[in-house]
């Protein structure tokens, strides 16, 4: 590609609204442009590097046995409704309405679709097990839109769908597709690590995450040196702490005023925050519009983890808030900051397995400006539901192996998960088996985040200058940088190397346009080509400069060698 007519704009500014590297990156550097919030579009440079991951996808896919298809993003409201998501999903699904009044949304992912084809032309075991995939431009309403291509509201993504017989072929299918993500991953450069995660609202029985290492992610992983435990803080379990053989006494309404926080009860008691109990409330709007109370209790020195709370509740996250205090309090007998389980009624209590062991607790009397001491599990208070609901830490036990555990950040660029018959059953997608018996499908489904897979390599490869990219997923291989387009020479030399690169099949850029030297450097550096050749004074010599974006060292040779070092390369790390 000539420079000189691309359509291709670098920015000198840093665009306002960009915090991260990757966003203000990919924009200067006129990869990719904002059409509203969360919404992109992708210019000519940024589109090569995200079909160069699209194919790496697609290889790798297709070495599994993957057969590409592509379904509608637009998607009826009946098939949602069908398999219970249409509530399910909550606000992010976006809903639309066609000319008669029809609901349809568009695809935040595609459980339903793909079930809904396979039930309708799959029945015999012969047909299993299969692999379907697609790379799809996805929809979901983010509360908020942030950090650039990182959470957007339209974004492309590879998601695949396996159909097995059984247990034992999922087993199979999962196991492909998580070693076809690690191979996808370290193809695109990224450093990332695979861990158990959450299901979501997609469902299931088992998934891992596939984590970008980078401290501007929104994963948060705890992991353990000692063992290989690694897990998003959403699904580590945290260990409970020692059961406590002390003897119970009796319980005493102490008057604490103005304690409305346990810093401020423990204080004034003299108590260590383990000692207390904390109270948390919550409303849940159910599929009817029907309200119902949740109060939640942790130990007082622990942080609740909303998600095993939803989990434990069986209850979409979108369907809970933090309570309106006095509404809750005439229903259920609670006192903002002085809501303990002793007092509370008509509401769900949720209690954390570690309260169970401990002895002699302080918490809220459900009195204004009252405590009280000596509150023991069994005794004095039961939970509707008694379970782990709290968030683990740095530094607590592993929960496999005790060992302290470590936290990292990362983007999540993929996740894979064991669907089982979830969708099969509520939608009805059955197999016959040899003897003519009825079975559910059973399914597995993998997403990666492909525009956010870019964002990821952008923040993990880059410097103060620009763009560092891998060579797999470069737009280009080599850039030539002609530094002055009115030297014959220099102009001779530049067109023979642009040639003879790509006779070789190499992706070469040729800067020609009448820029300074400085901007067309500058851009260079922006743009983050793997290989930059330089064609300056030294071309009457026949001598040309090499650098690597990645190095620092620049090389004075012999154009032909210049040609020759550039298609070595190219050719050793263009695969990934
Ligand atoms: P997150 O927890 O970040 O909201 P998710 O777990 O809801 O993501 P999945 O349903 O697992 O996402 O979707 C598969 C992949 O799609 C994710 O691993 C991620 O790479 C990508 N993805 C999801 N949401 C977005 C988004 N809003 N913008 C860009 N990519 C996204
Ligand atoms: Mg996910």
């Amino acid at each position: 590609m000539r420079l000189s007519n691309a359509y291709f704009r670098t920015l000198r500014e840093t665009p306002a609204e960009a915090e991260i590297s990757s966003h203000i990156l990919l924009m200067r550097a006129g990869m990719i442009r904002k059409l509203a919030s969360g919404i992109y579009g992708f210019l000519p440079l940024g589109w090569r590097s995200i079909r160069k991951i699209e194919q790496i996808i697609r290889e790798e896919m297709d070495a599994k046995g993957g057969q590409e298809i592509l379904m509608s993003a637009v998607q009826p409201a009946e098939l949602w409704q069908e398999s219970g998501r249409w509530y399910g999903y909550g606000p992010e699904l976006w809903r639309v309405k066609d000319r008669n009044g029809r609901d349809f949304c568009l695809g935040p992912t595609h459980e339903e679709i793909f079930t809904d084809i396979v039930r309708n032309d799959v029945n015999s075991y012969r047909q299993l097990p299969l692999n379907l995939y697609q790379i799809q431009t996805k929809y979901r309403d983010e509360a908020r839109p942030r950090f650039g291509l990182l959470r957007t509201r339209e974004f492309i993504m590879k998601d695949s769908y396996s159909f097995d017989k059984d247990a034992e072929g999922l087993e199979k299918s999962y196991t492909d597709m998580y070693d076809a993500y690690s191979r996808i991953f370290t193809r695109c450069g990224l450093d990332f690590r695979p861990v158990e995660a959450d299901n979501g609202a997609i469902g299931g029985s088992k998934s891992h995450e596939f984590t970008a290492l980078s401290a501007v992610g929104e994963s948060e992983i705890a992991y353990c040196e000692s063992c290989d435990m690694a897990a998003t803080s959403e699904r580590a379990a945290c260990v409970d702490d020692a059961t406590s053989n002390e003897a119970m006494y009796e319980t005493e309404k102490v008057y604490t005023p103005g304690t409305k926080t346990i810093e401020d009860v423990a204080a004034y008691l003299g108590l260590d925050t383990k000692q207390t109990i904390k109270a948390l409330l919550f409303v849940v709007h159910d599929e009817t519009g029907e309200d119902k109370y949740v109060a939640a209790f942790i130990r007082g020195d622990r942080e609740l983890n909303m998600t095993k709370l939803v989990n434990a509740l069986g209850i979409p996250e979108h369907a809970i808030e933090f309570a309106d205090e006095e509404a809750m309090s005439e229903a259920t007998g609670c006192v903002g900051g002085f809501t303990g389980p002793i007092g509370l009624h008509d509401c769900k209590i949720v209690v954390d397995s570690e309260l169970v062991g401990m002895k002699n607790l302080c918490a809220g009397a459900c009195e204004v400006d009252h405590h009280i001491k000596n509150v023991n599990y069994g005794r004095d208070y039961k939970g509707d539901i008694v379970c782990d609901i709290k968030l683990i830490k740095e530094g607590y036990p592993c929960p496999v192996c005790g060992a302290p555990v470590k936290f990292a950040r990362g983007i999540e660029v993929g996740q894979v998960f064991k669907l089982g018959t979830k969708y099969s059953e509520s939608m009805g997608a059955y197999y016959k088996d040899e003897n003519m018996q009825n079975h559910p499908i059973v399914m597995g489904c993998y997403g990666i985040g492909v525009s956010r897979t870019m964002a990821a390599v952008v923040e993990q490869y880059h410097d103060g200058n620009g763009i560092i990219w891998p060579m797999s997923v470069a737009p280009y291989h080599v850039i030539i940088t002609l530094v002055s387009t009115e030297d014959e020479t220099q102009v001779r030399v530049a067109e023979d190397l642009y040639e003879g690169l790509l006779a070789a099949g190499v992706e070469v850029i040729l800067d020609d346009r009448q820029e300074r030297p400085g901007v067309k450097f500058k851009d260079a550096d922006l743009l983050g080509i793997p290989v930059r050749i330089t064609v300056g004074r030294g071309a009457s010599n026949g001598i040309v400069e090499y650098k690597m974006r990645r190095d620092a060292e620049k090389t004075e040779m012999k154009a032909d060698d210049a040609l020759q070092a550039a298609i070595a390369v190219v050719n050793a790390e263009k695969r990934g």
